[in-house]
């Protein structure tokens, strides 16, 4: 038996375990061998040779168990770099890189080792999450670039057949046999996003973007003042944001919104007001939210404005308290806040942004100060799960974008731990055809830690697979005014939707209630 071997087995046969217990089983084990101890990655391959069947063992060995705490685990991968028509003045343009993108993000080295090909790119992904322990049967695909909408059609398809193809690991002929094969792989694409520019939204794009199995759009706001729009070249209106925003949701799209405060042409009063206006004025209320600060990079045009002094952006503590006031009076229950800073290497940072681990410091003031964001993201029940905790059905209800809103959750009583969530919504102007006279779920999810679908060992450590879900779809459909429900479903997610009695239209799951 080899030590890695011995660590394994003798955590295996130990009761209430935690990250601790590994270490100190590590220690002991070896100090016998007299060796090193071996990091975790090469336990996982210990565990898997000795074929263990231990859910929670497994859980505990993996190495930044967060990446599949919300129940699905997340892979972003990049386009090549093309023409954005965009001039927007903060952002950086560099060779071999897509627009707005530095060759030294991570994702960037990723996607350029790969040539940007979306399959290597996946397979690579897949190969690092599984050697680490992650569970990767359900994959949200995140596509990243310049604007989405601006690539060749030919382009679009083939890459998102491609990257249908590295998942189900297996060629096909057609994006649509591609899809067909991803309702039973091993990997399946559970959610599909890719970021756009709001002008480039319309009923063509809507139809194409379904076509392709996209689910939620992160649309590139950066403003909701023309004003500020104008002085940093953005090209288009807050017009186009409220129309993109409204069709998409229309359509049944989860929508996120890239929001850059700092901006030239804007201050500090400026942007928390429009944060105010973000979530209370119906026109905008998006689903997700991304706060990206501008930042000073030597590769855009504002570079040369920020030299002879015509901008001036915030400090760092001006930022900090620009995010600590939207988290303790603005976002709301039904947001999830997925980014407070953007993630660029600070050797590229020249002014503005604030320090990378923003949300960290954050959350440790917050927990000193006794106060705690009320977004989604920072509900989720993640590791924290006890199973003795009552759960309670909650329901919001809001006006957003000339329709009605109902998200439903299951929490507990103070609402500090989301177990699980569902949004649907009765449109207006319900686009494409087969949506008219529905109500539409654009979102469902249970958090916690994910599990492996078939195995259900751990199922008491982690709400999943209770059938929270479930509930949540009764209660969907007693509240839904139309005859017929439909559900903005990702391909590999529509065998769930089978299952409770939906059936595939178009690109959307229906279902006669
Ligand atoms: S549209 Fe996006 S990628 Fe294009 S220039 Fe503007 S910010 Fe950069
Ligand atoms: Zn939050």
């Amino acid at each position: 038996m080899t030590p890695e071997e011995k660590i394994v087995s003798k955590l295996s046969k130990t009761d209430n375990r935690t990250r601790e217990t590994v270490d100190k089983v590590k220690r002991e084990v070896c100090k016998e061998y007299g060796i090193d101890c071996p990091p975790n990655i090469k336990l996982i391959e210990a565990y898997r040779d000795m074929k263990l069947n231990d859910k929670e063992l497994e859980a505990l060995l993996r190495i930044r168990p967060v990446r599949s705490l919300s129940g699905v685990v997340n892979i972003s991968i990049l386009t090549k770099p093309f023409e954005c028509p965009g001039e927007c003045i903060y952002c950086p343009s560099q060779e071999g890189s897509p627009k707005s993108y530095l060759d030294n993000e991570p994702a960037v080295m990723r996607a350029r080792l790969n040539d940007y090909d979306p399959k290597r790119q996946i397979e690579n992904r897949l190969e690092s999450l599984h050697m680490t322990g992650h569970p990767t049967d359900k994959i949200e695909l995140r596509i990243v670039g310049e604007t989405w909408s601006h690539y060749k059609k030919e382009y679009r398809e083939e890459f998102i057949k491609d990257s249908f193809d590295a998942l189900n690991q297996k060629e096909s002929k057609t994006l649509k046999e591609a899809q067909a094969i991803n309702e039973r792989a091993k990997h399946k694409m559970v959610c599909l996003s890719i970021e756009t520019r709001p002008d480039f939204i319309d009923k063509k794009e809507i139809e194409h973007l379904r076509k392709l199995g996209v689910t939620m759009v992160e649309l590139g706001v950066q403003s909701i003042y023309d004003d500020v729009l104008i002085k940093n070249k953005r090209g288009h209106t807050v017009k186009s944001t409220v129309l993109a925003t409204k069709l998409l949701k229309d359509a049944g799209f989860k929508v996120c919104y890239q929001i850059m405060p700092n901006l030239p042409g804007s201050t500090i009063e400026k942007d928390l007001a429009m944060l105010e206006i973000i979530f209370s004025d119906e026109r905008f209320k998006p689903d997700f939210f991304k706060l990206y600060p501008c930042m000073v990079l030597k590769e855009a045009p504002l570079y040369e404005d920020y030299l002879k002094g015509k901008y001036l952006p915030y400090t760092e503590k001006e930022i900090e308290n620009i995010i600590i006031q939207a988290k303790k009076e603005i976002f709301p229950y039904w947001v999830r806040v997925q980014r407070v800073i953007r993630d660029i290497p600070s050797q590229s940072v020249i002014a503005g942004g604030g320090s990378s681990n923003l949300r960290e410091l954050i959350e440790k003031k917050a927990d000193k100060e006794g106060w705690s964001c009320k977004c989604i993201r920072c509900r989720e029940v993640g590791k924290d799960y006890d199973p003795k905790e009552k759960i309670k059905l909650f329901e919001e209800k809001y006006r957003s974008s000339g329709g009605t809103e109902i998200v439903l959750t299951f929490e507990n009583e103070q609402r500090t731990k989301l177990f699980s969530l569902l949004r649907l919504r009765i449109p207006s102007d319900p686009y494409p055809e087969v949506l008219e006279n529905t109500s539409i779920i654009r979102e469902i999810h249970t958090y916690g830690e994910q599990l492996q679908i078939k195995k259900n060992k751990i199922m008491e450590k982690s709400p999943q697979h209770k059938g929270l879900g479930k509930k949540l779809i009764r209660e969907a459909e007693k509240r839904a005014p139309t005859d017929t429900i439909s559900v903005i479903s990702g391909v590999g997610a529509r065998g769930y939707w089978k299952k409770n009695g939906y059936f595939l239209k178009d690109s959307y799951m229906l279902k006669n209630i």
